[in-house]
Order: C-alpha cells, then structure tokens, then sequence
C-alpha cells in the first residue's frame, strides 16, 4: 500500500510514524482534518499482522473521527492512533510512556483517548509524558455516577437518542414503549443501552459471541437471547448492532427484517454501496458516527470544566441531528450514509473558510 496515495485518497492532513525499539514501540498517528480544531480520537492497540493493516485502519478510523466530530458540533477535528502489539502480552509502561512522549512531540495536533486494546488507566501512564490526554478524570457521567473516564455509558445514550429519532421517522411512533429491538453485543455499550431500552419499555432479543455473556443476560435482564448468527433474521422493529463493523453487508442485509439499524459498532457498511441497499430494502439506517458520538461529546465536554448537565443535553442533540440527515435524505432520495456524510462536509469545509478568509 502506497502512503501517499492513500493520504492522498482520503484527504489526510499528516500520517506520523513512531518508533522507540528499547520500548517496543511501533505506531502510527494520523491526522485526518484539523480546520474545526486539534485532532480528537482514541489510541487503538491491536496485534495487526502488518503495518499495512495498521495503516488501513488509522487511516478509516481517523477519517471517521473528523466526520463524527463536525456533526456532533465539537470544536475538534478527526485524528487517531494505533499501536502495533498484542495488548494483553506487549503492553508495558515503558511502551505506554514512549506512546505518551510521541504524542506529546506532536504539541498538541493530536489529542488521545481510550479505545479498543487501551484502558484508562494505560492513558494514566502516557499522561505522564504528554498533557494531551483525554477522559481520564474521575467525575459523575451523565447518570450521576462516579467513574473512571470510561465514555461507553454516554455513548449508549446517545444510541439511545437516535433508536428513539429513527423509530419516530420510520414508525411514526415518539416512544419506544413495546418496540421490538434486536441488539449484537453485550459489551460495554450493548449492556447499558439494554438497560435504558428496558427502561424505555422496549422488549429485547439480543445476542453475544461469548457464552458466559449470554448466559448472565438471561440470568440478569429482562431478554429473550438467541444465538449469534440468528440475531439479523429476528422479527423486531429496530436492529442495534453494538459489536463489530462491516456487519451489514450482502449476506446480512436480506435476512433483516427490522425497518430500523440504529447501533453504536464502528463502520458498520462493509462498503458504501450497503447504504444504498437498505435504502432500496426500506430499512431507515441511523449512521454509525453520528448515533455513537455519545462518548466522544462526553469527552469533549471534559476540555470546558464537566458539566454532566450540559453534556448530556448536547448528547440529545444527535436525535436532532439525525432527524435533519432523514429529511435530507428523504428529499434527495439518497441513502442517509451518504446525507451524513454530505452535511459534514459542508460543515469543516464552512470552518476552512471562515479560517482562511
Ligand atoms: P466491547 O468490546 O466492550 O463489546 C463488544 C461486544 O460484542 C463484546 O461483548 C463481544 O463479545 C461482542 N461480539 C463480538 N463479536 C460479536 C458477534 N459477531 N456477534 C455478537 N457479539 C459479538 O466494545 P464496546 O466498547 O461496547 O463497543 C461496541 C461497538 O461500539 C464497537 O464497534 C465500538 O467501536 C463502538 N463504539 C464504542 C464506543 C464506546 O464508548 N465504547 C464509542 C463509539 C463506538
């Protein structure tokens, strides 16, 4: 794979190599668009077979970030980080410390946060080399309890937020009192959006790729649980895909029955075209980084003195949000992946402008 071509391709501003060998340090920081402000975005540590792997990934994912950003209003523009390393057998605090003083050498253009392969306390450790980190302060979240950083129970609400703004467009309903949600992953974010959708009256079918995980949801909530691969073909209204991306795609997307995908996964279309094709099968789909940009709001709101308040009504505007990407979409006929991407474009081109003039 060609650096420059694909910089070039997905309109990077910078990709930074680091390398520290007495740490074990291999990774990447790309910069996606920083016109709206310094580049947000988690530090992913994944045993990636290749550089080339790690490339593709810090490359889609900081482009996200910059998209994900516009549309939630932050003053923060898309970046990410990947480490290359197995997390449970590479990490140790001198890599973490070396990650820390190679995001440090970038003076602030990047700020990190936690993802997949990182916790908060890895973040902990790199704060002890660089100032620009994010979500590690012990403060109420927006349920009025302590924690840690962790930004998934802000992101459940506002998944929480969008299934209600999808099932008003689509079913005309403005609560979700019996609606039927089909929901993938009982992870960090699929067990708490459980819980508000229960709350919120919904009746559950859900699923997990790992036994034990099932096993407690039938023990603990109030679900019908199926397995894995039967999860696509359930008779619901709305289908939550809280697990992995690429899962709507050719083989997926005919066994659905919901009129709905509303969920938090990252990148959930294998490619462009599946959003065209729901919108041909008349199923209404939520785009993933605008739903799940609950816990990048949250962490934003950090940077202003928290205010659980204040950041919990600015994670109710993605309803808002969404609701302005199906009108547009619904006049243009067009899928609403692509309406997204539209009016998050004009936006941080608008910001560009404004900057240069
Ligand atoms: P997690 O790792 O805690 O949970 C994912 C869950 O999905 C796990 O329980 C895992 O066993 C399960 N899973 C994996 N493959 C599966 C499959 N094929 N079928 C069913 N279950 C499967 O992750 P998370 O933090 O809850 O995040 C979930 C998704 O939301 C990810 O795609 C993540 O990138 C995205 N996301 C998370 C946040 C956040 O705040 N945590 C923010 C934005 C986006």
């Amino acid at each position: 794979m060609s650096v420059f071509n694909n910089v070039h391709l997905h309109g990077h501003e910078a990709v930074v190599y680091g390398f520290d060998p007495d740490a074990g340090l291999r990774a990447i920081i790309a910069l996606h668009n920083t016109s709206c402000g310094p580049a947000l975005g988690g530090c992913r540590m994944w045993a990636y077979e290749n550089e080339e792997q790690a490339l593709a990934d810090v490359l889609r994912l900081s482009r996200s970030m910059t998209y994900k950003s516009a549309l939630a209003g932050l003053r923060f523009g898309g970046g990410k980080a990947v480490v290359i390393g197995d997390p449970r057998r590479d990490k140790t605090e001198a890599l973490l410390r070396a990650m820390g003083r190679f995001i440090d050498s970038l003076g602030g253009r990047y700020i990190t946060a936690e993802d997949a392969g990182t916790s908060v306390e890895d973040l902990k450790i790199m704060a002890k080399e660089t100032d620009h980190v994010a979500g590690i302060a012990d403060r109420r979240d927006i349920d009025g309890n302590w924690r840690s950083g962790d930004p998934s129970p802000a992101t459940a609400y506002g998944v929480l937020m969008g299934i209600q703004a999808s099932v008003q467009e689509r079913l005309d309903r403005s609560d979700l009192e019996d609606i039927r949600v089909a929901l993938q992953g009982l992870g960090h974010v699929g067990w708490c959006l459980a819980q508000y959708l229960l709350r919120a009256g919904a009746r559950l079918w859900v699923t997990d790729i790992r036994p034990e995980v099932r096993e407690r949801a039938a023990a603990e909530l109030d679900v019908t649980v199926v397995e894995p691969n039967a999860i696509y073909a359930q008779p619901v209204d709305v289908f939550a895909p809280c697990a992995l991306g690429a899962v709507l795609n050719d083989q997926s997307i005919p066994q659905l029955q919901a009129r709905v995908v509303a969920g938090s996964a990252n990148n959930q279309l294998a490619e462009e075209r599946h959003g065209e094709m729901l919108r041909r099968r008349g199923i209404l789909y939520a785009p993933d980084y605008v739903i799940n940009a609950g816990g990048v709001i949250d962490v934003a709101h950090g940077f202003d003195g928290y205010d659980p308040r204040q950041a919990r009504l600015h994670i109710e505007r993605i309803a808002e949000t969404l609701a302005e990407i199906y009108c547009r979409a619904r006049r243009s006929a067009s899928p609403t992946s692509r309406e997204a991407d539209r009016i998050a474009e004009e936006r941080f081109q608008l910001r560009r402008t404004v900057a240069a003039a």
